[in-house]
């Protein structure tokens, strides 16, 4: 066990990174971040911040010597540098986990092998895989990148094979899957903690609403039949058995209206999608984060009060700075920034939650304070 006091790290200075850091500084750990960006949301706030590559051999070393353990808050740092550090001190999650996770092509094959459903899928290396891929799946359908693809990035739709030959050309002929687009009657997702030892804490499921590939509003309790979240929470726990996974592990799920359950993909890190755990469950999912990787017991998810968290972009600043008064008018609304100097339109920024009696409620006054704090709307002062 890694107790309080001692020196974590982390890979990845985002609002991932940074809020882990606000976790572990509170329970009374030291942390040092990776990141090569001198302006990193995390960098401003650890103890250390290491700025170099994630593949520079110096700052590895550094981070091996100087820390107790390392997580990560993005799957795409190099699987050599995940396999150094883990040959000299604990990585959780572990490179082997990570590696599935940042590959479509080998985390959708690794869920279909569990027997766990998926949107139909085929793997695209070369031009010739398009036409037996396109033959066999149902139009239209989406060509996704295997790698770097987030947020609705490096996605194409296609309807038919020479739309997939022009897309598969755009996107460089890059290792992509070809999907089937489902209907979607939901999007939900389970949050979860696993120790080492394989003690496991869930999240109550999210109902998740995006726009433009991005989430926007995640809901809990969601308005999903039990029958289909406790589904969702058993599929989400054999996935992360499987891996003997030890870390906080999202699972992002397609409701089809005919009430099929399709895993659409997995993150190893918290999730934007369990950010309302911050404010509204006894631990927190950065906290879960701290202790999976000190070796300690997952803590309890429990919900406090019912919760709705909303994105907030960098588009909302486009007509000036957000009206936050209007928010913090609200007295059962936490706001979360993340500490960003630039706010491009799709850049997550920041986000709250509301907290209300029921969902219904919190979604209520998540709407009002959507529209109060946009500096584009009229003033009613
Ligand atoms: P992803 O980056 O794969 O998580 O996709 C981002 C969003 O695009 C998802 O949350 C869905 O809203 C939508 N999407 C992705 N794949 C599909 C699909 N096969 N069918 C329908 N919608 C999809």
């Amino acid at each position: 066990m890694i107790l309080p006091g001692a020196t974590l790290g982390v890979l990845g200075g985002g609002q991932l990174g940074r809020m882990f850091t606000l976790a572990a500084h509170s329970m009374g750990y030291r942390v040092w971040v990776l990141d090569p960006d001198p302006d990193s949301p995390t960098g401003r706030m650890a103890d250390r911040h290491l700025q170099a590559a994630y593949d520079d051999a110096q700052a590895l070393e550094e981070m091996a010597s100087g820390c107790a353990a390392v997580t990560t808050e993005f799957e795409n740092v190099p699987a050599e540098t995940l396999e150094f550090l883990e040959a000299r001190l604990p990585v959780r999650p572990g490179s082997k986990a990570v590696a599935i996770a940042r590959d479509r092509i080998r985390e959708k094959t690794f869920i279909r092998d569990l027997g766990l459903a998926t949107a139909p899928f085929f793997a695209i290396t070369s031009t010739d895989d398009l036409e037996p891929a396109c033959a066999s799946l149902t139009m239209p359908a989406l060509l996704k990148t295997s790698q770097l693809g987030y947020d609705g990035k490096g996605q194409i739709g296609i309807d038919n094979l020479e739309q997939a030959q022009l897309a598969f050309e755009d996107l460089n002929r890059t290792p992509c899957i070809l999907e089937e687009c489902v209907r979607l009657e939901q999007e939900l997702s389970v949050v979860l903690a696993r120790s080492v030892d394989g003690r496991t804490a869930v999240y109550p499921v999210g109902e998740n609403i995006h726009v433009n590939g991005i989430l926007d509003t995640t809901r809990v309790p969601g308005r999903i039949p039990e029958a289909v979240a406790d589904k969702a929470c058993d599929m989400a726990l054999q996935l992360a058995n499987a891996m003997d996974y030890c870390g906080v592990l999202a699972v992002e799920f397609f409701l089809t209206p005919d009430g099929q359950l399709l895993i659409n993909e997995m993150a190893p890190r918290p999730h934007n999608s369990g950010h309302y755990s911050i404010d509204a469950c006894l631990t927190s999912q950065f906290e879960q984060q701290v202790r999976t990787l000190c070796g300690l017991p997952p803590g309890s998810p429990r919900l406090l009060s019912p919760a709705v968290m909303v994105n907030v972009l960098g588009k909302l600043w486009n007509a000036g700075t957000p009206r936050w008064q209007y928010l913090f008018a609200e007295g059962h609304t936490a706001l979360h920034l993340y500490g960003k100097e630039e706010a491009r339109p799709g850049r997550k920024m920041g986000h709250y939650t509301c907290m209300a009696e029921d969902a219904g409620q919190a979604m209520r006054i998540a709407e009002r304070v959507r529209a109060a704090i946009d500096p584009a709307a009229p003033d009613d002062d």
